[in-house]
């Protein structure tokens, strides 16, 4: 007697995979908009979701906020992490990488008003339906101040601005604010990267100079783990978690 043949895994996948594929928040014709503080937060926090896009023939544009500068950075580290981003972005399949040059680590003494007319610029030249930012609750005030550009750059009220908007957490950004003292990051928007996140790691791992050791939270076994925890929430082999922000239909 036939007995009914297991679905291969790999066709089971398939299927996961098209389901997200066909899901409205990350498809669209338009561009996406992955918006870094600092080069690397981009591929910690949305690596795999980048590359899943850029492979679903999605323009993706990633934007640097903040540019080191010396004596607090020296100029062989930018010019290293300028190389290694490069590296990194081609690897992932982004389209085009925007240095906006805010100083680095000092975003909070900036007027805050350039900032919002950088990122502002950058939205209205692009136009994405997609943007990506990193979370409020972030330690570093460089990643808290550029949500709220981010937001004041994409305000609905404009002729130009993005449908959907969500925040990405960051190993060793994220999980280091305040418990219950600063918002928690708490995925809800989970991104099938199954078949990308060796490239995320692969990216990561072209950003030698940020790379740490186990058990820092800055390492590839970190990232790993943190993929494996947000796919096994939504029973997926890997996934990359966001918070949304605003999603307009
Ligand atoms: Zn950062």
């Amino acid at each position: 007697m036939d007995r009914p043949r297991p679905v291969p895994r790999s066709s089971l996948q398939i299927q996961q995979s098209c389901k997200i594929m066909n899901s409205p928040i990350f498809t669209g014709d338009g561009p996406a908009l992955v918006i870094a503080p600092h080069p690397d937060d981009e591929v910690l926090g949305a690596g795999g979701t980048i590359a899943r896009l850029a492979d679903q023939g999605r323009a993706v544009h990633v934007a640097i906020v903040t540019r080191g500068r010396p004596p607090r950075f020296s100029a062989e580290q930018i010019h290293t992490v300028r190389e290694e981003a490069a590296a990194a972005h081609a690897h992932l399949g982004i389209s085009q990488t925007h240095w906006l040059d805010f100083p680095a680590a000092e975003l909070a003494e900036y007027p805050h008003a350039d900032l919002n007319g950088g990122l502002g610029a950058l939205v209205r030249d692009l136009d994405p339906t997609l943007v990506l930012a990193p979370h409020p609750g972030d330690i570093h005030l460089d990643h808290q101040l550029c949500f709220l550009s981010t937001l004041v750059a994409s305000r609905p009220h404009q002729a130009r601005h993005p449908s959907v908007i969500a925040a990405y957490e960051t190993l060793s950004e994220t999980n280091w604010n305040a418990p219950y003292l600063t918002p928690a990051f708490v995925p809800n928007v989970f991104v099938d990267i199954s078949a990308t996140l060796d490239r995320k790691l692969e990216a990561f791992q072209l950003f030698a100079s940020q790379v740490r050791e186990a058990p820092h939270e800055r390492s590839v076994e970190s990232l790993r783990a943190l993929a494996t925890l947000r796919g096994a929430t939504v029973h997926r082999s890997a996934a990359e978690g966001f918070v949304l922000v605003r999603y307009v239909v």
